[in-house]
């Protein structure tokens, strides 16, 4: 039997706390609401996408929210430009700026560029090298997402062996290393898979957890896993079918489904916990803010 992980029962749960939150330590103490900022360069269909969405969690939740957005063509010092208001601008609690860039940007700069106390996405360097070494910090929100999912679900971590197919900065990398800490919520053993692996099914089958973000529809089949596997499928790929699209996620749902224990399924898994976790970083920023 596979139980679905709802990410959108717990996404609606996690916003009913943050509004509390918001109500008790910011409305009541007659402060000011938490403001994220999202720099969007260009009109790639799927940022648009992602962005829209975002800005549709702020107002569900009654937080503030702007954007900038930016032609296609910027370059990157008219992007530096804004990263730099944005920075300097007390009332912006915690800021983003929409990835991926477009080729003639150079994104480790733009990344760099974030203060890190604003950087809600956590990938800035500061926040990824506190997260690998156990320390408080802001983390992504995809791998916060996913930690949530399994924390609710009250999924045991510590001593599992997880493998994460996909190494990439916004999602395999961060989830590998989180799931790896020495910390609550961590200390499984990770395997970190990627293209240049060989014969993943050797590790996929071993494993007690597989998260998958790879961006391939159908990639995980039932027979590269174990019975009772626990499976987070990250992938989402808009699959266009005459005037019908749709989404799929990295598994092969069919397969998988009757043969792991548990299984986000696509949507309605890690994709709704992505959005809240945003929110709730940029709540942690505005309190910090507030604090100062
Ligand atoms: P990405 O940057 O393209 O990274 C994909 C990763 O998969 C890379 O590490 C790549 O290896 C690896 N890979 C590619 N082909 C592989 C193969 N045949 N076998 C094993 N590994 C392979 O993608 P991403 O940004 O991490 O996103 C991955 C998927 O998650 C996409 O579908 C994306 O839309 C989705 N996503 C969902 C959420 C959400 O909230 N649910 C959030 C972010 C992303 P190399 O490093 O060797 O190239």
């Amino acid at each position: 039997m596979t139980q679905l992980l709802n990410g959108n029962k717990l996404a609606i749960d996690i916003r009913k706390e943050i509004s509390k939150e918001i109500e008790k330590s910011i409305r009541n103490k007659k402060k000011r609401l938490p403001h994220l900022g999202i720099i969007l360069l260009g009109t790639n269909s799927s940022s648009l996408t992602y962005v829209n969405s975002k800005i549709q969690e702020c107002k569900n939740i009654g937080i503030e929210s702007s954007l900038i957005h930016l032609p296609n063509d910027s370059s990157e010092r008219e992007l530096l430009k804004e990263i730099k208001k944005m920075n300097n601008n007390p009332l912006i609690d915690g800021f983003i700026v929409q990835l991926p860039l477009q080729k003639h940007i150079n994104s480790d700069k733009i990344i760099m560029s974030i203060n890190p106390r604003k950087d809600v996405d956590g990938f800035h360097p500061e926040n990824f090298g506190k997260m690998s070494l156990d320390m408080k910090a802001f983390f992504p929100a995809t791998a916060l997402g996913i930690l949530t999912i399994l924390e609710r679900y009250k999924i045991e971590i510590s001593g599992k062996h997880t493998v994460v197919v996909g190494r990439s900065r916004i999602v395999g990398r961060p989830i590998s290393i989180l799931m790896s800490r020495k910390n609550y919520l961590g200390n499984s053993t990770v395997t970190l898979t990627h293209s240049q692996t060989p014969n993943i099914d050797y590790y996929t089958k071993q494993a007690d957890i597989i998260i998958t973000a790879v961006g391939i529809p159908g990639f995980l089949t039932g027979k590269m896993i174990k019975e009772g596997a626990i499976v987070i499928d990250v992938g989402i790929t808009k699959i266009t079918n005459g005037k019908k699209s749709f989404l799929k996620g990295d598994v092969d749902f069919n397969s998988v489904y009757g043969k792991a224990s548990y299984l986000t399924p696509v949507p309605g898994g890690v994709g709704p916990m992505t959005r809240i976790m945003l929110i709730k970083n940029t709540l942690i920023a505005a309190l910090n803010n507030e604090n100062k």
